[in-house]
């Protein structure tokens, strides 16, 4: 009997399509495929691999409305964020394109002869996607996984599968070879599984829960399979009493709100230093108040819904009806609606200030001095994203330094660009996607020594 996954529209809980689920005879035929593609795309010219994938990113620009409806379909993603996510996509496709004709390897000095580096492609990699990000994150995998020389089998998320599957298609029209990028939709735990555990797969990049990310690891590390894990976040947002207050508090909302709380970056713990703390959350009332949540797909939206209703039992579940916060408003009726929270009077040692609620629910801290604040901001499994808002820039360099995460910003909430390294420190992750060294990241470094005395 064939599984089916039925992916449901968030904002209305009407069905958008039932989609076959992959089995694991089907993943090990897909291994089969992509590994012979890899092997012809390998050694095909690098300049005919950079010009096929500069071709892919164009396709993906001519359809970037498409895209981004289809995003807010199956991911209640506001229209103005999901034509950013594909746009996201075709720039990632360009970039990495540009790297094919610059994977350079090394000569060293050695006594005897010439040493070289080669950089070699993997094989065939799996890329695991979650459901917050759908078409970002299958792109800072399958981009410069395809670069480096690789086949890539995507297997998307439950919720989350038609943009993916949208994409191979259109990597088709670009012209790159068949079964050189496969989608294979499904169960985690048996389409995902099945790659982890597949002897013909080099290598896992996961972005999804701690949770499921240390089993994968534990399994990838029995083959001693190459792994890269995003994993969860719980980003402090750490205002001094010396910053630009005004600036601080009108960037707030969107820095944990973004994505309906969606996002491993989002900054949950707002740290505000205690002699500006009470005018800081006088200024932030209206200002949460006034964050507009509605249908993702008008263009006024800045908020859309959850992405189901196990999700939204999830966030309730941190929220107490009489707990003390600040709240916002959210549609009633169909769909997976939760309105933006501020939760002002909780310990810090509360779940809903140490637990990723991924959801529009952030806690709110006083913290006395640097120190303190360095503590607080420290105080968890996680190190992903964070940000600093202070006018003395020696305490911005200072506090960013101790600060343990992979990707920080100072006056400023921006995490991820595609120019730049992004990943976790501690319980958030395992290496690096993007920026300048991605295309590393798919390789073998070869060494080579070639004898001048024989
Ligand atoms: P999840 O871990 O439940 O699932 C992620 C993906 O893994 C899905 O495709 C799922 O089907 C698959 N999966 C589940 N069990 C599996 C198994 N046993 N073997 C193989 N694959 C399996 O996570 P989610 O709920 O989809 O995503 C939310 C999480 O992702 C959050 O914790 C969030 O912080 C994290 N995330 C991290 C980043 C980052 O870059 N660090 C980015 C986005 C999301």
């Amino acid at each position: 009997m064939t599984v089916e996954h039925h992916v449901l529209n968030p904002a209305t809980e009407e069905l958008v399509r039932s989609v076959p689920a992959t089995t694991p005879a089907e993943v090990d035929a897909a291994v089969g495929r992509a590994a012979a593609a890899q092997r012809k795309w390998a050694a095909a010219a690098p300049a005919d691999r950079a010009r096929l994938l500069r071709r892919f990113a164009v396709v993906v620009d001519d359809h970037v409305e498409e895209l981004a409806r289809l995003e807010v379909l199956e991911a209640g993603h506001t229209i103005g964020n999901a034509r950013w996510e594909a746009g996201n996509a075709r720039d990632l496709l360009d970039y990495a394109a540009g790297g094919v004709e610059r994977l350079n390897g090394r000569q060293i000095p050695v006594p005897g002869g010439l040493d070289i580096t080669v950089l070699e492609p993997l094989g065939v990699v799996g890329v695991i996607a979650p459901w917050n990000f759908p078409l970002p994150i299958a792109a800072w995998g399958t981009a410069p996984a395809l670069a480096a020389g690789n086949a890539v089998l995507l297997k998307p998320a439950e919720t989350t599968p038609l943009t993916a599957l949208r994409l191979a298609e259109l990597a088709l029209v670009a012209g790159l070879p068949e079964h050189l990028f496969q989608v294979l939709p499904g169960a985690g735990d048996v389409a995902g599984n099945a790659l982890v555990e597949h002897p013909g797969v080099a290598k896992i990049v996961f972005t999804g829960s701690t949770r499921v990310g240390k089993q994968i690891m534990a399994k990838c590390a029995d083959r001693v399979k190459r792994v890269t894990l995003e994993l969860g976040g719980k980003s402090p947002n750490i205002v001094f009493a010396d910053s630009d207050l005004d600036a601080a508090v009108a960037a707030t909302p969107m820095s944990f709100l973004d994505n309906s709380g969606q996002d491993c970056c989002a900054r949950t713990r707002i740290l505000v230093q205690r002699s500006v703390y009470d005018r800081f959350l006088d200024l932030l009332a209206p200002a949460i108040e006034a964050v507009v949540v509605g249908d993702p797909a008008d263009e006024k939206t800045q908020m859309g819904p959850l992405i189901s209703g196990t999700q939204l039992d999830r966030v309730r579940s941190y929220v107490p009806d009489d707990v003390k916060a600040i709240r916002g408003t959210a549609p009633e009726g169909p769909g997976f609606w939760f309105p933006p929270t501020v939760l002002t009077d909780i310990p810090p040692d509360a779940p809903a200030a140490r637990e990723e609620v991924f959801g529009p629910v952030a806690v709110v801290l006083p913290f006395e001095d640097e120190e303190d604040a360095v503590r607080l901001a420290n105080a968890t499994e996680y190190g992903l994203s964070g940000s600093i808002w202070t006018r003395d820039v020696g305490r911005a360099l200072r506090v960013s330094r101790a600060v343990q995460a992979g990707n920080l910003s100072v006056n400023s909430h921006s995490s991820v660009r595609y120019w730049t390294p992004f990943g976790g420190y501690k319980q958030s992750g395992l290496g690096r996607e993007l920026g300048p060294d991605a295309l590393a990241a798919f390789t073998e470094t070869k060494n080579v020594f070639i004898s001048t005395e024989a």
